[in-house]
């Protein structure tokens, strides 16, 4: 992102922000945000974290800075606080609280099982939210349902499916045959109360932060079966034994689980599809070929 005249742009969006003049010091950039800028400024108030994107994603920031918000209320975890965000000449920006990353504490992962226990066990009468976000930087529809298959299938996979439809990824028989798992789902999947989820838990939207506490960042939060939050943390890796065992003794999980992640993960695999292209296919293929 080019900021002219000297951070102008960063000048005018932090006094929005924080209602007073402000003046930037200096901008780093701060890698692995795969979706947008993401610097760290220095200023006479102090550090702030600041995202930057095109104008047309400010609705991404409103929803990101709700999530961070809802987890922030609903948890014991570390979650930057939201300062703001908005509009600037064509961009927008989103404004956090700079969270100063540390080395981890020695019951790190344990913590961060209890305290993912422990949002889990904000329960709602329905799965979704109140408004739609995203996930990565597509669209992710919340739209209330009773019933978690229905939401699974609707929500999550046929969202997803449709786009890699449009764009060419799969085609109609592709579609058939992925279907075809969806019979499987009412007999598969235990029933559960809709618990509050980050949503995108992978381990780089986990920081070690003060006092080398967890924090959560890039949340795509909503009322989900638990069980695809504790799979997604399983897609990729790099979630300690001790992370598991913490949340297990927390709010233990039903028995079975280790059959039903590869399903949950189809919703996160798709997004990868559609979001990087089809080297995510075969892992989708896998699972298809398992449980039709
Ligand atoms: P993106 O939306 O592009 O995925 P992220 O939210 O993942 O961006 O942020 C990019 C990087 O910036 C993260 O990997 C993390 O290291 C760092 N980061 C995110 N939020 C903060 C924060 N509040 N304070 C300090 N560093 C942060």
């Amino acid at each position: 992102m080019i900021f002219k005249d000297k951070y102008q742009d960063l000048t005018e969006a932090l006094r929005h922000v924080l209602g007073v003049k402000v003046e930037v010091r200096t901008v780093k950039s701060l890698s692995g945000g795969c979706i947008n800028d993401a610097v760290l400024v220095t200023t006479s108030q102090g550090p702030f974290f600041m995202k930057w994107n095109r104008q047309e994603k400010y609705e991404m920031f409103l929803v990101e800075g709700k999530g961070l918000g809802l987890l922030k209320r609903h948890s014991q975890f570390v979650v930057p606080e939201v300062l703001g965000c908005g509009v600037v000449e064509d961009k927008s920006y989103l404004v956090l609280e700079f969270i100063e990353s540390a080395s981890p504490d020695k019951d790190y992962w344990g913590i961060m099982g209890r305290n993912l226990a422990g949002l889990h066990q904000n329960l709602s009468d329905s799965f979704g939210l109140t408004h739609n976000n995203f996930i990565g930087s597509l669209h992710q529809n919340n739209a209330k349902k009773q019933n978690w298959v229905d939401f699974f299938i609707e929500n999550r996979l046929e969202a997803q499916l449709q786009l890699a439809l449009n764009s060419g990824l799969i085609t109609m028989e592709y579609l058939a045959g992925f279907r075809k798992v969806y019979s499987r789902f009412e007999d598969i999947f235990p029933p559960a109360q809709p618990s509050l989820l980050h949503g995108d838990l992978w381990s780089g939207n986990v920081m070690v932060g003060p006092n080398g506490l967890p924090v959560l960042i890039d949340p795509a939060t909503y009322y989900g079966h638990r069980e695809i939050e504790i799979a997604f943390t399983k897609l990729f890796g790099g979630f300690d034994q001790a992370f598991y065992e913490s949340y297990q003794e927390a709010y233990p999980m039903e028995t079975g689980f280790d059959q039903r992640v590869d399903l949950y993960n189809l919703y996160p695999l798709l997004v990868h599809l559609n979001l990087f292209g089809p080297s995510y296919l075969s892992g989708i293929d896998r699972t298809i070929r398992r449980f039709r």
